[in-house]
């Protein structure tokens, strides 16, 4: 058996939303970097941009392209214009920090349209081009709030959203399992990316996060990238509605 190449991914399309910084940057780096062709999709367009030129400057195929993972309509216009992925990595979200009792309808609202609902349309769009093809693997971006509730800033929306992507991930590698697509989640602690900026307490409370967590640190983002290129590839070929704890040890407490 060669160990190593299933690890590649060349020749392989990945498409991966939320590209343009953070956590989907460096899933988009370690992608390109085992050979895959990645399309990095952003919200903002700059950043996408920015993003797939990055790659291509070391040396990768890469192209970027605006997607707001909440646009139905664009997501069903993309998948329908190319062949089917190979990857898709479901990366896109975003947090607020705000007790339950005081918000807003459209705080929720947005938190759960971007992180599941987008999440959603997303595996959907493409799922169903990978079912036809009769192969892919996607690797949604949960988090260790989707199973313990982080204190000491509340969050439920955010929550919420991330434990409804780790069933949602569960049913499609059920509904998928028997057509060739793989649908698996990772399950970060606090990574240290630009997100961590609109969660409010600053130094103190990044220490008090360590207090919490066994390996007493945050993780970088290559970190959960490596999991999700381990994921994406054929090295994880009978492993599917699984939820990868990349934490630190936090979830053990
Ligand atoms: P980030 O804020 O650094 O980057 C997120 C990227 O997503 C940005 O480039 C942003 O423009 C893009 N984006 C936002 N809304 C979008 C939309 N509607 N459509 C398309 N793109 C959109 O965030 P990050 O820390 O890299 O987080 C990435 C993922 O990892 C998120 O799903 C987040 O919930 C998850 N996560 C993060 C942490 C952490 O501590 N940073 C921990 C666990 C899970």
């Amino acid at each position: 058996m060669d160990y190593n190449s299933k690890l590649r991914l060349d020749g392989k399309v990945a498409l991966v939303t939320g590209a343009g910084q953070g956590i989907g940057l460096a899933c988009a780096q370690a992608l390109a970097a085992t050979g895959a062709d990645v399309i990095c999709t952003d919200l903002d367009e700059e950043r996408a941009m920015a993003a797939a030129e990055h790659l291509r400057t070391d040396g990768h195929k890469a192209r970027g392209i605006a997607l707001n993972v909440t646009d139905r309509a664009a997501l069903e216009e993309m998948a329908q214009a190319m062949p089917a992925l190979d990857i898709l990595v479901c990366n896109a979200g975003i947090v607020t920090t705000r007790s339950a009792a005081e918000m807003p309808a459209d705080e929720w609202d947005a938190v759960i349209n971007v992180n599941l609902t987008g999440v959603f349309r997303c595996c959907q769009a493409f799922g169903r081009q990978m079912v036809t093809a009769g192969r892919g693997a996607i690797v949604n971006i949960g988090s260790m709030s989707g199973q313990i509730v982080n204190t000491p800033q509340p969050q439920s929306h955010y929550n919420a959203s991330k434990a409804g992507v780790h069933q949602l991930t569960r049913s499609l590698a059920v509904e998928w399992a028997t057509r060739g697509v793989r649908v698996n989640a990772v399950a970060p602690t606090y990574i240290a990316t630009p997100l961590l900026d609109n969660v409010e307490g600053g130094d103190a409370l990044v220490a008090r996060w360590k207090d919490l967590t066994p390996m007493a640190r945050l993780g970088e983002p290559h970190e959960v990238a490596s999991a999700v290129q381990f994921l994406a590839s054929d090295a994880a070929s009978l492993i599917t509605g699984s939820i990868l704890n990349v934490d630190g040890g936090y979830t053990c407490l």
